[in-house]
């Protein structure tokens, strides 16, 4: 099936081919092919128009003509012949468009083609479910993230979705997964935004490549513009199942939603997912994250990280390199007026606790998963970094009296700390997965369950 660098081709193609020519008439043989309007107005309509301009968007060729734009998909076999001169028909010919110079014919074996004719300023409905192009400055890891938040489809069967992006195929689909080293049944709604920003760089970058391998062969054609297979010999997986793959390991063939997925069990294993628990101060996150470790996943907390890099001789002198002070009590006095010295800090020390995280992580990606509980996940740009995002709540009175019985605040300070915290409502919109925690402990320990069993279930099984 022809993808979008093979439709562009065939448009670039056709434009060096047929730009300025005048339809004189056009025979439809397979009236099935013609959507919007009937075949008849189809034929009549393009009579005298003249092609002026050619475009692409998604799998669709789009002809601008004197006062129509004409919109087609090639789908599984269509193909575009153009002839200098008058040539009858074959078997596959359904469409015949005498121009006022040959002919362009419109061959398609499984008759699976579509046209649709619109007059200029009418909304071009057959395109109107499409998604962002994939060079659409619009489309960016973060919007991606939040697409895919409830979605458990298969990376690889989100990457065909042409209401995400449009014109991504199958062929493409199985290159981009295996250029960013996910497994092709990873779940779309447990990537990372990062990762997200990885896709879409990949799909330019894949796409790009593809557009100008056809793009040097435009010259080449004489009279077919059938160009499926012509980008093949570039690809890493697709359509070499049994064939080794640059690390050494048998490239598999699956079958994911009923198409033909190739992947390289080693580069694209699936490992753990890593995922942040988050919350404000009394919210119950540390009691979500202990629950997560008596499920048996791996847990390390931000807080404890930091914590024992306090008790580090070397981290200490660094500290008084920045700051001028060694404990954490008058490094605090120092940072509270002096926002500068305050990022410095928070610079050298977040690099360390992300250090040990990923190595912690490393110790532990064959589990399913690994959690970290992050207190200033939202406020930082961590968010970006993990799978998914999970965040407790609790309503600000519990919250209240929370912090006034377990950490003995008056009424007064404990508004005051909630108040400089960043909102529920900016971080539920931010959040993968929402805990609430307003209830009892053992309806807590319910709905982590639920959660946890719900994550490991879309995962892939080995
Ligand atoms: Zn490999």
């Amino acid at each position: 099936m022809p993808e979008l660098p093979e439709v562009e081709t065939v448009v670039r193609t056709l434009e060096h081919k047929i730009n300025n020519r005048i339809i004189k008439e056009v025979h439809v043989l397979w009236k099935n092919l013609i959507e919007y309007p009937d075949p008849d107005s189809f034929s009549a309509l393009l009579r005298n128009q003249q092609f002026i301009g050619f475009s692409r968007r998604g799998k669709f060729l789009l002809f601008e003509l004197t006062d129509f734009i004409m919109v087609a998909h090639l789908r599984m076999e269509g193909k575009f012949y153009v002839y200098s001169e008058h040539t009858e028909p074959v078997k596959h010919t359904h469409i015949v468009f005498i121009l006022d110079n040959g002919e362009l014919h419109y061959n398609d074996v499984r008759k699976f083609g579509r046209f649709d004719l619109y007059r200029k300023g009418e909304p071009l409905k057959c395109l109107a479910s499409l998604g962002y192009e994939p060079f659409d400055d619009r489309l960016t890891g973060a919007l991606l993230k939040k697409y895919c938040r409830r979605k458990k489809t298969p990376i690889k069967t989100q990457l065909l979705d042409q209401s995400m992006i449009a014109g991504i195929g199958n062929i493409y689909a199985n290159e981009i997964c295996f250029d960013v080293k996910l497994n092709p049944e990873h779940p779309a709604c447990f990537i990372s935004e990062n990762k997200w920003d990885e896709i879409v760089q990949s799909t330019r970058r894949i796409l790009a490549e593809a557009i100008k391998a056809g793009g040097t062969t435009i010259r080449s054609y004489t009279s077919s513009l059938g160009v499926t297979g012509l980008f093949q010999q570039n690809l890493h997986v697709h359509s070499r199942n049994d064939e080794l793959c640059q690390c050494g390991t048998v490239i598999k063939k699956i079958f994911v939603n009923g198409r033909g997925t190739y992947f390289c069990p080693h580069c694209q294993n699936q490992n753990a997912l890593m995922v942040a628990i988050t919350g404000k101060i009394g919210s119950g996150k540390s009691t979500v994250t202990e629950m997560f470790e008596e499920a048996g996943i791996p847990v390390i907390s931000c807080d404890s990280v930091n914590a024992d890099l306090w008790h580090q001789a070397e981290v200490i002198n660094e500290i008084e390199k920045i700051t001028g002070k060694r404990t954490k009590k008058e490094v605090s006095t120092v940072i509270y007026s002096d926002p500068v010295t305050k990022k410095k800090l928070e610079n050298y020390l977040h690099d360390l606790i992300w250090k040990k995280i990923e190595s912690y992580y490393q110790v532990n990606k064959n589990e399913k998963m690994v959690a970290v509980e992050v207190p200033l996940l939202f406020e930082t740009d961590w968010y970006r970094r993990f799978d998914c995002n999970i965040l407790v709540t609790c309503n600000d009175r519990t919250v209240i009296e929370r912090l006034k019985s377990t950490r003995n605040m008056s009424e007064e300070n404990a508004i005051t700390v909630l108040n400089n915290q960043l909102s529920d409502d900016a971080k539920r919109d931010m959040a993968d997965i929402i805990i609430e925690n307003d209830s009892t402990v053992s309806k807590l320990k319910e709905s982590v369950n639920r959660k946890v069993n719900d994550i490991i279930n879309s995962l892939p099984k080995d």
